[in-house]
């Protein structure tokens, strides 16, 4: 059975911290889309990690890790984090990487910074990681797959064809250095050195282990709203963040993922630029981002300080409805416990019409929150194990989102920590 594990909605909603907890009754882990461009960070019995291109299940011996077709495979990265978490400690995992997974180049790098700095104030905010050149270069078929590194004279008249393309758009767009066909197809050859103990036909290994019986978790990045289609596009990610992408990005059957379970964070936070209906700003948002998260709402990436806002019911339902939610992990629930009153986002209000449908970039930009204040509950949650035992107006904040989303809650966060849980009618 497939269960994934995704955002509803701008990424950093903690599913790292649910794909770690679910992972101890998983065999496989798969990320299935984007690259290093965001990180989870887990907090576990060894200790605190920010991982970015491993799946989160390589805590546990008894996993198997995916590096799916559908993921911008950084490979100095991925080998880099593998090290780190060997170094303090963590068993070395085991790791599978796609042969039809692409690879995240150095020019990749390159051009996601020259762009940001062509577009100057006009930015996307890029974490620069190279994913919007990669998946571009996918889409136009000029990406290099981890296949091809096993052809040496293909990979040498393709590396010779890109540099030509390459060269063009840096002499005359950019007015950068240019690439060497000898130095790239050097870069290529210590990629092969690197990455080769990994490779595999990751999907006939998952339609082997799905006629086994296997427990398998697609690990999503980011969230729905980042999504290319269904996000607030251009302000978006270049792969799909939804679940139904796991099936083509980690190559399994759609009809094979049961459960979806997306995570929603209790209140917001977005990193990059783009509408933000809920976003509070001064010592509001100062106070909720140094209380947020596990020390602070900062970029796992970047340290980028996050934008804050209160938890939007608009983008929350639009974000679940995309995912096909079938279970709703709340999360971060602990820290709103300082705040006397909580304002929670109900409504959009555009051109003088309050809707709860979250509409098309445009129009989200002239949207202006509809908010209603509920009472806080002034206590610390963390510990408590049982959801009866939480306050009675944390109880009601959590029953009012539920009913606003119109999907059920049922495991709430309310720690970092794995076992900083309460399940809720939760299966599995
Ligand atoms: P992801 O990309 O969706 O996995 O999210 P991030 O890892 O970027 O952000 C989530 C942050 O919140 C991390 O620092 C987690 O350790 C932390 N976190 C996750 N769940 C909880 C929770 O319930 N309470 C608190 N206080 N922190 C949490």
């Amino acid at each position: 059975m497939v269960k994934a594990v995704v955002g509803a909605n701008w990424g950093d909603e903690g599913k790292g911290k649910i794909t770690d907890m679910l992972a101890k009754k998983a065999d496989i882990i798969i990320r299935f889309q984007g690259g290093a461009n965001a990180g989870h960070t887990i907090i576990n019995n060894y200790g605190k990690f920010a991982l970015h291109t491993l799946p989160s299940g390589v805590f546990y011996d008894h996993t198997t890790s995916i590096i799916g077709n559908g993921v911008a495979l950084d490979i100095p990265r991925l080998i880099q984090e593998i090290q780190d978490i060997t170094m303090d400690g963590v068993p070395q995992p085991k790791i599978l990487v796609s042969d039809r997974a692409q690879i995240v180049m150095s020019y990749h790098k390159n051009f996601d910074a020259y762009e940001e700095e062509r577009l100057g104030g006009k930015s996307f905010g890029s974490t620069k990681s190279g994913i919007a050149p990669f998946y571009a270069d996918k889409y136009s078929k000029i990406g290099f797959q981890v296949s091809e590194l096993f052809d040496a004279k293909r990979l040498r008249t393709k590396v010779e064809n890109i540099v030509e393309q390459k060269n063009v758009l840096l002499e005359h767009l950019y007015h950068k250095p240019l690439i060497d066909v000898e130095e790239l197809y050097q870069e290529l050859l210590g990629y092969k050195e690197l990455i080769e103990p990994y490779v595999c036909d990751t999907s006939s290994f998952l339609h082997d282990a799905l006629k086994e019986g296997k427990e398998i978790l697609l690990e999503g990045q980011l969230g729905t709203l980042k999504d290319p289609d269904h996000g607030i596009y251009p302000m978006v990610t270049s792969s799909s963040t939804l679940a139904a992408y796991g099936a083509i990005g980690a190559g399994i059957p759609p009809y094979e993922i049961k459960q979806i379970i997306t995570v929603c964070k209790a209140y917001s936070s977005a990193v990059g630029a783009g509408a933000f209906v809920s976003e509070i700003f001064g010592e509001e948002a100062d106070e909720l981002r140094r209380r947020g998260g596990d020390g602070g709402e900062f970029g796992a990436t970047t340290g980028r300080p996050r934008r804050m806002g209160w938890f939007d019911c608009v983008a929350s339902k639009y974000g679940c409805k995309l995912q096909g939610t079938t279970d709703v992990a709340f999360t971060v629930l602990d820290v709103l416990g300082y705040l006397d009153e909580i304002p929670v986002c109900v409504g959009y209000e555009i051109d003088g019409e309050v809707t709860t449908d979250f509409p098309v970039t445009s129009l989200l930009e002239k949207a202006k929150p509809v908010m209603k204040i509920l009472p806080g509950w002034k206590q610390d949650i963390r510990g408590i194990k049982k959801y009866e035992d939480l306050p009675e107006n944390c109880r009601k904040y959590v029953e009012f989102i539920e009913q606003e989303i119109g999907y059920p809650i049922t495991l709430i966060s309310n720690g970092p920590g794995r076992d900083d849980i309460i399940y809720r009618k939760f299966n599995g």
